[in-house]
């Protein structure tokens, strides 16, 4: 057994330092990224935020209101093999030039995503492979693979939380390492099984140990407010995705309830015992759920709430003096808080 005693970061742990600027209008702050990615040709400025692959947020409806500002989202895995083909088509090439295709690590998640693929001519640009646990060697082995069949796809997969594991993919033909272990909104993988590594130091660390490959790293979960969007930029994400904070809108999906007058919208965990129902008819009993399941209220459309992200992260960059997304990180010094910003999430 061993004892780590170097301290970890999550987002609420920080914030970010005014510095003096010279921008003038955070209006003039441009959030397009363009990356060249280690292994994929592909290139497509876009804004680096990804609705997640859950399947009350990464839906079709999703993925179109967001492309209309150059976000990205990442379709859930469960959607008809007929809807997948008709969206990724090439003549749809405006709704779905942000959009990756998801899938798991099972024979049968690549031969739906082989389907997709020779009937829409190859017309898929990003791919996610996405499993809970990155650290097996099943997992590499399979990246590796599709790596090798797909050459031209931008490819994120994960989720992993320390550096070795991120250079391990890179190697193996990743261009963006998905970061994260536990912080997830609806995730219970830290109550069940003990395991994690707080959000904003695994983003440090495994963009440190990704960019030195030439790779990039998205973080994945744990950004509850726009402020968190930031310090995960601030930490050195190329990209991240959000899960909770695009559930509920119009365009999320899930069962609408009504309750004293309020309308409700169900959201939960892709490994819940409400998902795991849906998808794999129940629970299997050698393992335990770790999602759960809560309802939000409705929201309306998601375009509010994207201006909203996009003008936390404008603010920040005039607060850091930095013209464009892409010097956030360099922009940033992080200044360590103890309990008193708690009391400015209101969480205890
Ligand atoms: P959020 O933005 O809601 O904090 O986090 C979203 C992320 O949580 C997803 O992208 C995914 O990585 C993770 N996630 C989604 N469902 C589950 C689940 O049921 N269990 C766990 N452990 N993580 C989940």
């Amino acid at each position: 057994m061993r004892i780590e005693y170097e301290p970890k970061l999550d987002f609420k742990d920080v914030l970010l330092r005014p510095k003096r600027s010279t921008l003038g209008s955070r209006a003039n702050v441009d959030l397009v990224r363009e990356y060249r990615f280690r292994h994929a040709p592909l290139r497509r400025p876009s804004v680096p935020i990804i609705a997640a692959n859950m399947d009350t947020v990464g839906t079709f409806e999703m993925a179109r209101a967001l492309a209309r500002h150059k976000l990205h989202c990442a379709l859930h895995k469960h959607h008809a093999l007929a809807d997948l083909v008709a969206f990724f088509s090439p003549e749809n090439r405006a709704e779905n030039a942000y959009t990756f295709y998801s899938l798991g690590i099972l024979e049968a998640d690549l031969a739906k995503f082989e389907k997709v693929w020779s009937k829409t001519g190859g017309a898929i640009e990003w791919v996610c492979i996405d499993v809970a646990n990155g650290y097996t060697e099943a997992f590499v082995d399979f990246v590796r693979r599709f790596r090798e069949r797909y050459p031209s796809v931008a490819l994120m997969a994960g989720n992993v939380v320390t550096s070795d594991m991120t250079e391990a993919l890179i190697l193996a033909g990743v261009d963006i390492v998905k970061v994260g272990i536990g912080p997830g909104s609806v995730c219970t993988t830290r109550k069940m099984t003990g395991v994690g590594y707080p959000q904003l130091s695994a983003i440090i660390e495994c963009a440190d140990a990704a960019h030195g490959l030439g790779g990039q790293i998205c973080g994945d979960g744990g950004c509850t407010v726009p402020g968190d969007v930031v310090k995960a930029f601030g930490g050195g994400a190329d990209f991240v995705m959000l899960g909770g904070m695009l559930a509920a809108h119009d365009e999320s999906g899930g069962e609408l309830e009504e309750r004293d007058g309020r309308v409700y919208r169900r959201f939960y965990g892709m490994s819940s015992a409400e998902a795991m129902e849906k998808y794999a008819g129940g629970v299997a009993r050698y393992r335990a759920s770790e999602g759960k399941s809560v309802v939000l209220e409705a929201r309306g459309p998601v375009e509010d709430t994207v201006q909203e992200i996009l003008g936390g992260l404008r603010s920040a960059c005039t607060y850091v003096g930095a013209r464009k997304l892409k010097d956030l990180s360099r922009c940033t010094t992080f200044v360590r808080v103890g309990q008193q910003i708690n009391e400015v999430y209101g969480r205890s």
